[in-house]
């Protein structure tokens, strides 16, 4: 049985940095992926990442925008904590090697952001992500003699001792179908968001929340789970994500009557106003008639200068040209609110330990809370490499001087047990559905429902909807009965994990009656700071529904204010 002294579940930039930081800090470690780890989502980040690195800018003001970005739900502790690290983990990352755009003087140039006060988001053209994904691959070879890469292989549970500490996790690999049993002194959670709970989303189809799922089985709360960000610009249909650096770089919004609209709704920050308050407002245009027929509004990137355009949003040229067939350099693009990011996750403190000791979460799977009820554009990937790299350190000081523990063989007999179950269905026969046709009503569902404006009845029509996707799956067929690359069973296992996840998103919805942030009530419209400045947590409950808690927001110095952009 392979053991590790920190075994990691996802190779984005969460776990990839949460590796470095364990096997400098001395810890034998894991890092396992579902995918090639560099096709890990995290690669289509594309706008940049925040840091407070200019001397006219401050840690502070970072923080106090992240706050407010918030609506207030964010921990003040783990906003200070990710804005005072974030200039050293931007120059940690220059060191290494990623080429970040050069301003004219030959000094790291920054673009501006939404919700923010000052430029202050690095990047590399649009496709942040990418560069630094591959720069912290090329670190992971590096210490290869340290870090074990199992490369394509699925986590399908964790798995916990008579203590009901974490001790490793069951995984398949995808190449054979053998199932393995890892025991590990700590185990990170790296598994990304669960964005494919929607339909469209702007993330990949590798984004099934199975991390947030696999927590919550083993009754990790999850907190702030109804924040779900909608972002301002993706394509209609197909959800493609036309990057915030485009407005950050001054490309304006119009309605269908030639206004520009977010004058009225922001008229201090314009398009730069945080994200919710932009998808809000397109979807009011939208819902009242000032949208074109195709249910959208146009984004304008002739205003940015074309050889700009050509130089830092590179990419969008091509999705514009290959997606919507429009020359973005020349005309405005159709756009739309469209589903992004899970502000929610398992719940961690500052060092991503969760309530369950030996388990850490890190990344889009976690909720620390630095994004409390909306993200500010350009703060992820910041949070995946200070979160990353904090609970890499804790992790492997826990693993100092422990004892291997030893996963029970019983845990995969269980998993290869359910597996084998699920190849075995017979189709074909009733009303035994397709696990497509499940997750394509869940999502589109979803995207009607629980999206920019929610309200009870749609919520508890979610709900229902929800609970007989649960039955329809547990007996829906699959094709491939193989063992080689069956990305059918995988997918059955996927649609488990994000049901669970959308009847967190739900129940939280549901619950949370006022408006904050991502949500936004009809029938709750303001935001209620007397009754609802707290987390809702939820909590497994046997097959039902989650049980509900709360927990304090964390305050530091940041006193609640009216919000206006
Ligand atoms: C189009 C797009 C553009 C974005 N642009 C920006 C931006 O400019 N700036 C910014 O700050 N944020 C941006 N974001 C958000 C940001 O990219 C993500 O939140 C972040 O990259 C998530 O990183 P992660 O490491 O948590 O997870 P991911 O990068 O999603 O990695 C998850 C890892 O977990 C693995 N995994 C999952 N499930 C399993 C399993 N069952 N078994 C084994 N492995 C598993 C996957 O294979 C993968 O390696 C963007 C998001 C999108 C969708």
């Amino acid at each position: 049985m392979p053991a590790h002294d920190v075994l990691i579940i996802g190779a984005g930039l969460a776990g990839q940095r949460a590796a470095l930081a364990a096997a400098e800090a001395g810890a034998t470690v894991a890092i396992m992926s579902k995918v090639h780890p560099v096709r890990s989502h995290s690669n289509a980040a594309a706008g940049g990442i925040n840091a407070a690195l200019n001397p006219e800018d401050s840690w502070e003001s970072h923080a106090f925008d992240t706050v407010k970005g918030s609506d207030y739900l964010g921990d003040q502790d783990a906003i200070e904590v990710m804005c005072r690290e974030a200039p050293g983990e931007v120059l940690w990352l220059e060191h290494r090697g990623v080429t970040f755009h050069r301003n004219p003087e030959g000094k790291l140039g920054t673009r501006a952001f939404g919700g923010a006060s000052a430029a202050r988001t690095y990047y590399v053209a649009d496709i942040t992500g990418q560069a630094l994904l591959h720069v912290l691959y090329e670190q992971l070879m590096k210490v290869h003699e340290q870090v074990d890469r199992y490369e394509e292989w699925f986590v399908t549970a964790l798995v916990q001792d008579d203590a009901g500490e974490c001790c490793g996790a069951v995984a398949r690999s995808i190449r054979d179908g053998a199932m393995e049993l890892f025991s590990a002194k700590a185990v990170i959670l790296a598994s990304g968001g669960a964005g494919q709970c929607y339909k469209p989303t702007t993330n990949a189809l590798i984004c099934t929340g199975d991390g947030i799922a696999q927590a919550y089985r083993i009754g990790a709360p999850l907190m702030d789970m109804e924040m779900v960000q909608y972002h301002p610009t993706t394509l209609a249909g197909n959800g493609i994500l036309i990057t915030e650096g485009a407005r950050g770089e001054g490309a304006h919004l119009y309605n269908a009557e030639g206004e520009r609209f977010m004058e009225r709704y922001a008229p201090n920050k314009v398009e730069l106003a945080s994200r919710d308050v932009v998808s809000r407002a397109e979807q009011t245009e939208i819902n009242e008639g000032r949208g074109f027929p195709d249910g959208t509004v146009a984004l304008d990137i002739t205003k940015v200068p074309r050889k700009r355009t050509l130089e830092a949003l590179r990419e969008i040229v091509n999705i514009g040209r290959d997606f919507a067939g429009v020359d973005i350099t020349r005309e405005p693009i159709h756009i739309r609110p469209g589903c992004h990011y899970i502000m929610g996750g398992v719940k961690t403190d500052i060092w991503g330990a969760t309530s369950i000791p030996g388990l850490y979460a890190a990344g889009e799977v976690a909720c620390v809370s630095v994004h409390g009820g909306n993200r500010l554009g350009a703060n992820s990937l910041l949070d995946t490499l200070i979160f990353g790299r904090r609970s890499g350190e804790h992790a492997a000081e826990r693993a100092q001087g422990m004892a291997m523990p030893r996963a029970a063989a019983v845990s995969l007999r269980a998993e290869q047990a359910a597996v084998d179950e699920i190849i075995r269905r017979e189709g074909g026969r009733g009303r035994i559905r397709r696990i497509s046709e499940i997750k394509d009503e869940l999502g589109t569902m979803m995207n009607e429902k629980v999206a920019v404006f929610r309200d009870e009845d749609g919520l508890r029509q979610a709900h229902a909807t929800i609970r007989r996707l649960k039955e329809e799956a547990s007996v829906a067929a699959i094709d491939d009965r193989g063992t080689i690359f069956n990305q059918d069973v995988l997918g059955a296992i996927e649609l488990g994990y994000m049901l669970d996840c959308a009847e967190c998103i739900v129940i939280g919805a549901l619950e949370r009656r006022e408006s904050r942030g991502a949500q936004f009530r009809l029938d709750f419209p303001q935001r209620n700071d007397d009754e609802w400045l707290k987390h809702i947590t939820l909590s497994v409950n046997g097959g039902g529904p989650p049980t509900v808690s709360y927990s304090p927001v964390t305050m530091t110095q940041w006193e609640p204010q009216e919000r206006t952009y």
